[in-house]
């Protein structure tokens, strides 16, 4: 069924590392061959075997209306038929900008770059500008992107390939990256005790990067709290959450605010880019109105925005479209959990919105070490199982999953089906 799936993998790993682009595209936690795509359309994928998939991780995350979204594609083609980057000011980056600014309290301006690490890598760099600040706070199994600093004990990718931390990073470069435990209030509490050099903290409200693991009210609370009093800026990483969790992400479902905001992969509905976004004070520091340098030739390229600005006024247009998202994930880890029980697999299951995550453990992960305890040999073979089947789930039970506005409850229906057979062979 993946014969040239094979075959293509073997000839790509001639030419790219591990014949993938990101690592964990190779499938290395779940084994097998990563099924090699073809096309997406709707809810589903096919891959060059002319298998199809309905598709449970849409690009990590950006394709909230699915693939070849018909507006998405039009808005796509009439831009790209004016030229394809231009390396100047456009007006669909302004208006982008203005859409987004407007749905939130606590920003007046965004930069526009190319990736999800770029806009985490310069919102710290923004944060120690302002702050005159060294240190940075990050969390256990939170994925900030791969830029040096933050490439200290993140989730997914990292965690599959079980690195701490990556070679090539030097000591000096992570040094003033203090490392504590999501959801631990005491160590953080700590870290602000012995460190009074901290430029920020830098989370994911919602980790998406450990499955699907939300930090508490009350630890945000602490993080707001303790940012307040030492002086340091909260960034929220909305990278995954942004325009996922709710149209307004996880700061739309909380009543905590950061000072800073990262967004990524959503807000250009599949195409690379990225954004940071805060106060007109602090955003005022940024080149060329301040001191601290940022810049990118292709930010803000007209196709990306074009895409995003689509997306973004359809999920404006029918803001119902989340309720509907969410219910349909429920409807899945409800579902799938049930199956479980059923068939006496202990199973753990989260949403946030159209965000979705599965755990096979006895109880429900909160931090990265709790994760790293559940039954990966067992997430492999439900993993492999749901392939063979025409079910496409992140591979690794460390990524999160999302539901799009083309899977229909019937989809699901038939996954949960699907999923309590194979969670019968999963038994023994
Ligand atoms: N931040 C979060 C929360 C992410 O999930 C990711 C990627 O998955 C990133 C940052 C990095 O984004 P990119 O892969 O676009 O560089």
């Amino acid at each position: 069924m993946f014969k040239k799936s094979i075959k293509a993998y073997k000839e790509a790993c001639e030419v790219i590392p591990g014949g993938v682009d990101s690592p964990v595209r190779a499938f290395k936690s779940v084994g097998g061959t990563p099924p090699f795509i073809k096309k997406g359309e709707g809810a589903y994928l096919f891959d060059i075997d002319g298998n199809a998939y309905v598709d449970f991780v849409q690009s990590w995350g950006p394709l909230i209306f699915g693939h070849c979204d018909k507006d998405i594609e039009k808005a796509v083609i009439k831009t790209v038929k004016k030229g394809l980057s231009f390396g100047a000011p456009t007006l669909l980056e302004t208006e982008l900008a203005q859409e987004i600014v407007s749905m939130y309290k606590n920003i007046d301006k965004i930069r526009f770059v190319s990736s999800g690490t770029e806009a985490t890598m310069s919102a710290i760099r923004l944060a120690r500008g302002v702050t005159n600040k060294n240190d940075i706070v990050k969390f256990e199994g939170c994925y900030h992107g791969h830029s040096d600093s933050l490439l200290v004990q993140a989730g997914s990718g990292m965690a599959t390939f079980g690195s701490p931390s990556s070679p090539g990073v030097p000591a000096d470069l992570t040094k003033h990256t203090l490392l504590c435990e999501y959801n631990n209030i005491s160590q953080l509490e700590k870290c602000f005790e012995e460190s009074s050099d901290i430029a920020c903290i830098i989370i994911e409200p919602i980790a998406g990067n450990m499955g699907l693991v939300p930090a508490t009210n009350e630890f945000l609370e602490k993080c707001r709290e303790l940012c307040n009093k030492h002086g340091a800026l909260l960034i929220f990483d909305e990278v995954m959450s942004g325009f996922r969790a709710s149209l307004k992400g996880a700061s739309g479902i909380l009543n905590i605010q950061a000072d800073i905001l990262t967004f990524g992969k959503v807000i250009g509905a599949g195409m690379p880019v990225g954004a940071f976004a805060a106060s007109k004070e602090i955003m005022s520091h940024l080149s060329p109105e301040g001191k601290i340098y940022q810049a990118g030739t292709l930010s803000g390229n007209p196709v990306a925005m074009a895409a995003g600005l689509e997306s973004l006024k359809k999920l404006k247009a029918n803001p119902k479209i989340y309720e509907d998202l969410s219910k349909k994930a429920i409807k899945l880890v409800n579902g799938l959990k049930e199956v479980a029980t059923k068939n006496g697999i202990a199973l753990q299951v989260n949403t946030r919105g159209s965000m979705f995550g599965f755990f096979f453990c006895e109880e429900e992960p909160k931090n990265f070490k709790e994760v790293g305890k559940c039954n990966f040999e067992r997430f492999a073979t439900f993993h492999r199982e749901m392939l063979k089947h025409g079910f496409y789930f992140a591979c690794s039970q460390y990524e999160a999953g999302f539901i799009c506005t083309k899977i229909t409850n019937k989809m699901i229906e038939n996954c949960i089906k699907t999923a309590d057979k194979v969670m019968k062979g999963l038994k023994n």
